[in-house]
């Protein structure tokens, strides 16, 4: 584990006031320890968790050769294959079925009846489909042109018994699930969930469900930080609404970190005469850095207080998201202990009109991504002001901007990342 100070002092280009966003991003990372407590769930609420241990199947998937179609299996040596003109007659001696295991061993000039799934009985080694066979009385005829081991299925061919197959700190999707039953795993060891706590600070904030008074807006924060949050799988500790007043701040503060690891905090961090999230956290803990050289979002803070890490995110609902989206995520899934790669894909497209930006900074503009006849195109939401919230709504993607990039022309290839791959 670094301290900040540690980490402050390794980072080249280091400017508290304006970092640049791929410089943040390596920073925060460079600070956070993951966890390291474990527990055992069974398999199904494993969905969505970070794997502790790793899956060394016990058996082969599947357990015996077995056959992919309907049909026969046949000894290949039986068969007149290599006369192109001429058919086989074999005497069928019984039926396989999934699950129901065909005994005896079959011997030159037969074949048996299979399944799909049917173990191979033994002396055979290839399965001809129904379609092309015909059985008259027993007697199966087989057209020529057959090819040895053909709609057969080995043993193992899904997974090897002693062969690793899933690693510790992998994601746990429907996948991993349906791959631990076929092994016949019951119960695995997962990580602990990560404890978030989160607060919105204003006095301007009001709570749904109560009438909004004169000059008040309605606290929306935690609900996107909510949704979020959810989407990651951490356990959620919503603080509600904090007032712009350092000693209920401190309080609050002090309180989040004595159970959370990681405290989110909106509002109050830049340089307002009520921002006093921002000089607490320096009061309270240790801070890495302010601010940011991305829009929306470049007053945000990242820091420590005891053993939680810190997020004093922007105030404005798009930067609230934008900065959770961009760095906060990433820290989370980290700090949750995956290994596996998290890192959301910037995909290009064609931009459909011009776009302003100026270098500098990175920006993350809205976007809507559509299909322009055969070429993915995609153009902003429109009003790109860090309150609109509905830009965020309306948009499936983030338009990129990157640090040096200056404004955009329409049909210059930019970078874009899916919103329903932020997860
Ligand atoms: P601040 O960063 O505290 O100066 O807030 C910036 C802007 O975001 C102000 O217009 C606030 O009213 C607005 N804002 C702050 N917190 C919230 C919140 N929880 N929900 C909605 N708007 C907010
Ligand atoms: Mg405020």
């Amino acid at each position: 584990m670094s301290t900040i100070a540690q980490v402050v002092s390794c980072l080249d280009g280091y400017d508290p006031d304006a970092l640049r966003v791929d410089k943040a991003g390596e920073a925060i990372r460079a600070c956070l320890t993951p966890v390291i407590q474990t527990e055992k769930v069974p398999v199904r609420e494993a969905l969505g968790r970070v794997l502790a241990q790793e899956i060394v199947p016990q058996i082969n998937v599947p357990g015996h050769d077995n056959s992919a179609m309907d049909g026969y299996a046949v000894r290949f040596s039986d068969l007149n294959s290599t006369n192109e003109n001429k058919e086989t007659n074999l005497r069928q001696i019984g039926t396989a079925f999934a699950g129901k295991v065909f005994q005896e061993k079959i011997q030159a000039g037969e074949c048996v009846r299979v399944m799909t799934g049917a173990v191979i009985p033994q002396g055979a080694d290839t399965v001809v489909v129904q379609e092309v066979c015909r059985d008259e009385n027993g007697r199966v005829t087989v057209p020529p042109g057959q090819k040895a081991g053909q709609n057969v299925r080995a043993a193992g061919e899904d997974l090897k018994a002693g062969v690793p197959v899933l690693r510790a700190g992998q994601l746990v999707r429907a996948a991993e699930l349906g791959l631990m039953a076929s092994l016949g795993i019951a119960e695995v060891s997962v990580k602990r969930r990560l404890r978030v706590a989160f607060f919105s600070t204003g006095d301007e904030l009001a709570s749904i469900g109560t009438p909004l008074k004169e000059g008040q807006v309605y606290d929306s924060n935690r609900y996107t930080l909510h949704g979020m949050l959810q989407g990651l799988g951490v356990e959620i500790i919503d603080m509600g609404v904090v007032r712009d007043d350092p000693a209920l701040l401190e309080a609050a503060f002090r309180k989040a970190s004595a159970s959370a690891d990681a405290i989110i905090t909106t509002g109050g961090v830049s340089v307002g005469e009520a921002d006093f999230v921002k000089q607490l956290m320096a009061k309270l803990g240790e801070v890495l850095f302010w601010k940011i050289a991305m829009r929306p979002g470049r007053p945000m803070a990242f820091g420590r207080i005891g053993n939680a890490f810190l997020f004093g995110l922007p105030g404005n609902p798009v930067a609230v998201m934008v900065t959770f989206h961009q760095f906060v995520r990433d820290a989370l899934l980290f700090l949750g202990g995956r290994t596996d790669s998290f890192e959301v894909p910037l995909l290009r497209a064609v931009s459909a009109t011009p776009i302003r930006k100026v270098p500098g900074r990175t920006e993350y503009q809205r976007g809507i991504l559509f299909r322009g006849g055969s070429e993915w195109k995609v153009r902003t939401t429109g009003q790109q002001g860090s309150g609109v919230l509905r830009s965020m709504s309306e948009a499936n993607c983030f338009i990129v901007l990157e640090h040096d990039r200056g404004k955009v022309e329409a049909g210059e290839l930019v970078s874009v990342q899916l919103m329903d791959a932020l997860h």
